[in-house]
């Protein structure tokens, strides 16, 4: 039977996420400093922190539900450019899915890459361009990839976190054509991407609740206490 993940297992891992982002806020900050406008790190433990306060508070019984109320946590709290776009990566993959309370990989896969078109066309971007998006198309085709060859959770889960950590370094050759970091033109290159960094944090915690999972379900309580290693 392929392997699926419930309601439950993804809360769980969102939680791991949401560590990982409010323990880098500094690491982020200071990418942004350099640049953007500094203040992508402020928004992004905001937002995940208040995601973190839902995921503990509140149970959903669908994978769809959980999705749609992180993603508008995101979008109302985080505020700015980046608010509709980090909500997106939660929203903006459910339309074509029908309710479900487990996903396999392929239904995951499907809606990572579902939402990393919805933010191309929120954001009107490309890859290339120096933007969250050039971390988010290499870890959802691993993910697409990993999906066709049959992999499990946390093999597809680590692909997508060295996809995405290397979209990230690839992003400091990359001239900002987007958003607040647009101005720093040609000043921008030699430094990673703000918003990327923060995709790269994201699925590197997946990866590292998929093999906690995988290795040994009692770390399950030491992962929830500890989001994994500060960069
Ligand atoms: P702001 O740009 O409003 O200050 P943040 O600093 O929180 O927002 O986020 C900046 C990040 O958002 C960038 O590093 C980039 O990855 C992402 N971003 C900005 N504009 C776009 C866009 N049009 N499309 C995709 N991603 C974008
Ligand atoms: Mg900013």
């Amino acid at each position: 039977m392929k392997e699926r993940l419930s309601v439950e297992d993804i809360r769980e891992m969102l939680l791991c996420v949401c560590r990982a982002i409010v323990e880098n806020e500094a690491y982020l900050t200071q990418i942004d400093n350099r640049s953007g406008d500094g203040d992508h790190g402020i928004g992004m433990r905001r937002g995940f922190s208040h995601l973190e306060a839902l995921l503990r508070e509140k149970r959903y019984s669908t994978i769809n539900a959980l999705f749609y109320q992180s993603g508008l946590t995101l979008l109302k709290t985080m505020g700015g450019a980046s608010g509709v776009l980090f909500g997106t990566l939660f929203t903006g993959g459910l339309k074509e899915m029908p309710e479900v309370e487990s996903v396999d990989i392929a239904q995951f896969a499907g809606l990572m890459d579902r939402a990393l078109c919805a933010i191309m066309r929120r954001g009107r971007t490309k890859p290339g361009e120096k933007t969250m998006v050039d971390a988010l198309l290499p870890a959802s085709r691993a993910l697409l990839d990993s999906a066709n060859r049959g992999s499990d959770f946390r093999a597809a889960l680590e692909a997508a976190a060295a996809a995405a950590g290397k979209g990230c370094e690839a992003t400091a050759a990359m001239v900002a054509r987007k958003g607040r970091a647009r101005q720093y033109g040609e000043k921008s290159v030699g430094c990673r991407d703000a918003g990327a960094a923060s995709i790269s944090l994201i699925f590197s915690a997946m990866s590292r609740w998929a093999n906690a999972r995988a290795g040994c379900r009692g770390t399950q309580d030491t992962l929830k206490a500890d989001g994994g290693e500060k960069l």
